[in-house]
């Protein structure tokens, strides 16, 4: 933890209801003022932040970073928080899959003791709900994970699909200790059917992944979770929603006091479906990518507050492993990316349809620290909160290039390659420690920390 007094001079500070020109002093971690002209003593560190942004650092609610595990050599630990920290992301919520399963206490420790040692950013850790672990979702809870995630869709041996009376079960469990389930949301049967009968009938048109898991499969299962949830009294996040069929009916229940929080990533609101015929199975994923309509108008949800929070969903595979099955229908789904997601809002978002910084901010932090239920330790700049602050340059324009990511799988192919970004993290500080500056990782594996929601 820092101890010296630090200033960040004249930024433009980004609170979600308003922006305004001033003065942060951070102190022990933490930010300890808010003000305009705070006088600079002698002992004090000073970041000029004249013409950036000043913002909260991003909590990315869905990474896969797969270490520990049989998969680290795809991602692990630090190479996935160093490229975290580039993006401007400074916490990471890691799923429990395909690392070790986080399935019960010993997992979760293990999980707990890898990320410690390695990561560079504050992380938080998400167990699993599957029908193997259903008398352990209490024990998990004590560790302080943050939550829950179960497929809907049919998923692997280890981790294998929850069913719909282990879901309705488990949410009851968790009600109990007011926990959160989060789902992978496709009807299981529906979506196996349709990529199996499009790889039989050797379609050669990938954009078609969009018409083989189609939207109502993903509104189905959205609709079964959100009825399953409401009845249980269980606050649920919706994983990576893709479609507005499923915005617009979770938007009502929401309105109608339904505990539940609506994810997405960057990529379903600036990708349709032809991206598929371009980077063929480097933009598989699953959901789907959709059609261009439908993508445009996902951003009434964002503007709307629908959509609660962003996650990058990054899950890197390596490009050999991309083409391994020679059958686009039956290769891996997922990709990194979390170093692009925020620049990519800024650009789509704030820059193209003109989100407001303070939007931006609640959809990429305040949002996911109050669902977490670690807001105002996190998510915020106000006096009080963690120094977890990035700077960030609004004018900035540069070209993503994945084989200069920080992450342990370097790609050229993947969906966000060479695509030009307005807006650029400068510098990124965690609890008051710079970790990325300048294009460079300054922070150390280990420096970030578990955020125990737990502990108050
Ligand atoms: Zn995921």
């Amino acid at each position: 933890m820092s101890t010296e007094k630090t200033i960040i001079k004249n930024g433009n500070i980004v609170l979600e209801n308003e922006v305004i020109k001033g003065d942060l002093v951070i102190e022990n971690g933490r930010i300890t003022a808010m003000q305009s002209a705070v006088e600079v003593e002698s002992n004090c560190r000073v970041i000029e932040a004249d013409g950036m942004m000043v913002m909260p650092g991003m909590i990315d609610t869905h990474v896969h970073l797969q270490d520990p595990g049989p998969y680290d050599y795809r991602e692990d630990w630090y190479h996935g928080t160093c490229a975290a920290a580039a993006g401007g992301i400074t916490t990471v919520a890691d799923m429990p899959l395909p690392s070790v399963a986080v399935l019960d206490k010993e997992r979760f420790d293990l999980k707990l003791e890898t990320a410690s040692k390695n990561s560079v950013v504050d992380f938080l850790l998400w167990g699993g709900i599957t029908p193997k672990n259903m008398d352990k979702l209490e024990e998990l809870n004590d560790c302080g994970c943050v939550g829950y995630k179960g497929f809907m869709s049919f998923a692997t041996e280890e981790y294998p699909q929850i069913t719909d009376g282990h879901l309705v079960d488990g949410m009851r469990k968790v009600a109990g200790f007011d926990g959160l389930i989060a789902v992978h949301a496709e009807n299981a049967e529906a979506a196996d059917f349709g990529c199996k009968r499009f790889s039989a009938e050797k379609c050669e048109d990938e954009a078609k992944l969009d018409d083989a898991r189609p939207w109502w499969v993903e509104y189905e299962a959205i609709h079964r979770a959100a009825l399953f949830a409401r009845q249980q009294d269980t606050r649920l996040m919706v994983c990576h929603t893709t479609i507005v069929q499923g915005a617009e009916y979770l938007k009502r229940i929401k309105a109608e006091g339904a505990k539940i929080f609506v994810e997405s990533c960057p990529h379903y609101l600036i990708f349709d479906r032809n991206i598929l015929r371009e980077k063929k199975a480097f933009a598989k994923c699953t959901p789907p990518f959709r059609n261009r309509e439908n993508v445009d108008r996902l951003w009434d949800y964002v503007f709307d507050g629908t959509i609660d929070v962003m996650g990058s969903d990054h899950g890197p595979f390596t490009d050999e492993e991309k083409g391994k099955e020679g059958d686009f229908w039956k290769e891996y789904c997922g990709f990194g990316c979390n170093d692009a997601v925020l620049s990519a809002l800024i650009t789509e978002g704030v820059h193209k349809r003109g989100l407001s910084w303070s939007r931006l901010a609640s959809l990429t932090s305040g949002n996911a620290a109050r669902m977490f239920q670690i807001y105002p330790q996190k998510g915020s700049l106000l006096p009080g909160s963690d120094a977890d602050i990035i700077l960030v340059d609004p004018n900035a324009e540069w070209v993503y290039d994945g084989t200069k990511s920080f992450s342990k799988t370097k790609s050229a192919k993947g969906v966000y390659q060479d695509m030009r970004f307005k807006g650029k993290v400068v510098s990124t500080m965690v609890r008051g420690n710079m970790i990325f500056s300048e294009g460079k990782i300054i922070g150390c594996a280990g420096s970030g920390s578990f955020v125990n929601k737990n502990a108050k």
